[in-house]
């Protein structure tokens, strides 16, 4: 029997700084997860110089 046990459910990166993010304090905005609204900003702000929407 194959023992799979996860170690942590941490797998979400900030997607503006790419720090870990811990479950109590992540920020979901777009299909995105964040730190908080101020790298939410920074990564939407950087996808519009981009012109990416
Ligand atoms: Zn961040």
């Amino acid at each position: 029997m194959a023992e799979q046990a996860e170690e942590k459910e941490i797998g979400k990166n900030c997607g503006s700084c790419k720090k870990p993010l811990k479950r109590a304090r992540r920020y979901y905005r777009n299909g995105g997860y964040f730190c908080n609204l101020n790298c939410f900003k920074k990564k939407e702000a950087k996808a519009a110089s981009e012109g990416k929407e």
